[in-house]
């Protein structure tokens, strides 16, 4: 599935329940599942960083619908098939460490 399509079904799952939770609580059950994405890595248990990632993805794509934003023009707006610091492809940055 696509970023796009899966940003749809998260609205058609979840959007009124979003909605009503509101932006900062919706961030915070974002920050909550990156922490389990966090512990999963730890345990270097695969289905378990798995789950965590789609739940991630989850609420990044909800937060994103309440506020009315489409998570693939962001992506791309930012990454528009180059790196946006060095615009190579790959990047050619210095090493992140
Ligand atoms: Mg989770
Ligand atoms: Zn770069």
């Amino acid at each position: 599935m696509d970023l796009t399509k899966f940003q749809e079904l998260m609205r058609k799952l979840y959007f009124d329940k979003d909605k009503k939770r509101g932006v900062f609580k919706t961030f915070a059950w974002l920050v909550q599942e990156v922490g389990e994405l966090g512990r999963a890595l730890l345990n270097g248990n695969r289905d378990a960083i798995m789950e965590e990632m789609g739940d991630v993805l989850a609420w990044l794509s909800s937060l994103a619908n309440i506020l009315d934003i489409d998570l693939s023009e962001a992506a791309q707006r930012k990454y528009p098939g180059v790196c946006p610091k060095c615009g190579c492809k790959p990047c050619r940055c210095p090493e992140n460490v």
